[in-house]
C-alpha cells in the first residue's frame, strides 16, 4: 500500500514551495514550529497559515480510503488525525491567524492554486 509508507509530506511541501516560488511569492517560513500545529506555510506579513493536508493521513474525502486491515484501528487513528486538525485551526484562528488547508490532491490542479493565491492577496 504506497499510500501508508510515510508520515512525513516533505514531497507534497516541496510541490507546493515549487508553486510559490514559480508565481514569485515570498515571505513564508516553512514548518513555523513558533504556531500550533505548526503550519507548513507560515506568512508573518499576511498572519496566514497554509497547510498541505496528505489526503491518506488527513483522511480526504475524496480520495482518502481505510485500510482493509485493522479497520478500526485506522478508523480512530484517520479520525484523531482530524480532531487534531480542527482543533489546531480552532487554536490559529482564535490567535488572529487565517488558516488554509490544501489537499495533497489539489497540488495537481494549478489553476486551482492560482485562485487560491489570489483570493489570499498573495
Ligand atoms: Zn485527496
Amino acid at each position: 500500500m504506497a499510500a501508508v509508507k510515510s508520515k512525513g509530506n516533505k514531497s507534497t511541501e516541496r510541490a507546493f514551495r515549487m508553486f510559490l516560488v514559480r508565481n514569485a511569492v515570498a515571505g513564508f517560513h516553512l514548518n513555523y514550529k513558533a504556531l500550533p500545529g505548526t503550519p507548513d506555510f507560515y506568512f508573518p506579513e499576511h498572519q496566514l497559515a497554509i497547510f498541505i493536508d496528505g489526503c491518506f493521513w488527513h483522511g480526504c474525502p475524496t480520495c482518502g480510503h481505510v485500510p482493509k486491515t485493522r479497520q478500526a484501528w485506522w478508523r480512530n487513528k484517520l479520525q484523531n488525525n482530524h480532531q487534531r486538525d480542527v482543533r489546531k485551526t480552532a487554536l490559529l484562528e482564535g490567535m488572529g491567524i487565517k488558516v488554509v488547508r490544501l489537499w495533497e490532491h489539489d497540488l495537481k490542479d494549478t489553476a486551482y492554486l492560482t485562485l487560491v493565491l489570489r483570493s489570499l492577496g498573495l
